[in-house]
């Protein structure tokens, strides 16, 4: 099977065509071309050596995961599901705000984490994407602008968020962020991609070396071991104490936060004595909370708690003098909200 166009950073395509004899700065005419411009697969590009070309048509494949369904929302959410190469699905959701879009993309088919609250923890893990599957959910979801709501094909964010525990996928992860964040590319600032973790030890502890500057969301959930370890299993090998020591050793920009995202369950974590753990555990924190009503989906024990209990959970917070955001749900006339991707 030919090996993808978009596996390839940029100093591997370049060392890939200089070890063919070919001029490596058909790298630069590569990337410009299907990462800036997002030009469609093309066999004949401006400006290119025959030589390359003839190289890359025959070697290299650039095919994009295949749209299998799209469902917009009446928000303008739009959800994906796309169908890889090996028949496996996976969905991604853009989520708009001004004609501009973020992309929350998925990381794995399925998880491994087995999270109590979380549909995609309900599948199991499949298998990891490779970096192509990653940035072709992006490219193809771009396109799919192009053609459905031209002018607005502007995606400025980047989240890891849909299916899968990103750093449980590490090395994928990372080379889509390299790839994303190419300036001869699509050009996405490091402080535009979020990454959010469960609390995977072995991935943060490879932070700070290998995707510095890239933001971090920790799904915390509880600020008690006993809860966490209920909702979040992995809890019970890497314990919050030490995923906390692990995030504070990670250097911050001036002006950038950690999100701490808390799933607010009814009856569960969601009362006064919450609150306050919450607020004491990250008062010196650089942090940012995101509060996020539960979303319900078939078959779960968990409900969303009541409107007034949301408001009450956030005053609290409020006087801890940390900024709290509640997340508004979007998209979930589609199931497309956090939490309610699955794909089997
Ligand atoms: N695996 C990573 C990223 C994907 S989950 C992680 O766990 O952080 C993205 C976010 O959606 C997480 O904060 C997760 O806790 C949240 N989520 C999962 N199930 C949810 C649900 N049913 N309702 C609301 N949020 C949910
Ligand atoms: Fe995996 Fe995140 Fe879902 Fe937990 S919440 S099962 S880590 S995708």
């Amino acid at each position: 099977m030919k090996k993808s166009f978009f596996q390839f950073t940029f100093l591997e395509l370049q060392e890939l065509l200089s070890s063919k004899g070919l001029n490596s700065s058909g790298a630069n005419l590569l990337y410009n071309w299907y990462y800036k411009k997002k030009n469609a697969y093309s066999k004949e590009i401006q400006d290119i050596a025959k030589s390359t070309l003839s190289f890359i048509n025959e070697n290299l494949s650039f095919s994009l995961p295949k749209v299998a369904m799209v469902q917009e929302a009446n928000d303008r959410t739009v959800k994906f599901l796309f169908e890889l190469e090996d028949g496996n699905k996976v969905e991604s959701v853009l989520i708009p705000f001004h004609k501009k879009y973020s992309i929350c993309l998925s990381s794995q088919v399925g998880c491994a984490m087995k999270c109590s609250f979380c549909f995609t923890g309900k599948q199991g893990l499949k298998r990891n994407l490779k970096a192509y599957e990653i940035i072709g959910q992006f490219l193809a979801a771009w396109h799919w602008l192009k053609e459905n709501r031209p002018g607005e094909e502007r995606i400025l964010n980047i989240v890891f968020m849909g299916q899968g525990e990103p750093l449980h996928n590490f090395d994928e992860v990372k080379k889509a962020c390299d790839i994303f964040t190419s300036q001869y590319g699509t050009s996405i600032g490091h402080q535009k991609i979020t990454i959010s973790t469960s609390g995977y030890i072995p991935g943060l502890k490879r932070w700070k070396d290998e995707i510095p500057g890239v933001n971090l969301a920790l799904s915390l959930h509880s600020a008690f071991d006993e809860i966490r370890n209920e909702l979040i299993p992995i809890n019970q090998r890497y314990p919050l104490e030490e995923v906390l020591e692990y995030i504070d050793n990670i250097p911050l920009r001036y002006k950038q936060f950690v999100t701490y995202e808390y799933l607010l369950i009814k009856d569960l974590n969601d009362g006064e004595r919450d609150a306050r753990a919450l607020g004491n555990l990250l008062q010196n924190r650089r942090a940012l909370i995101n509060l996020i009503p539960f979303n319900e989906f078939p078959g779960t024990q968990y409900k969303r708690p009541k409107e007034d209990n949301i408001l009450n959970f956030k005053e609290i917070l409020d006087t801890y003098s940390i900024p709290t955001l509640v997340r508004t749900t979007k998209g979930d006339d589609v199931l497309a909200a956090c939490g309610q991707l699955n794909t089997k």
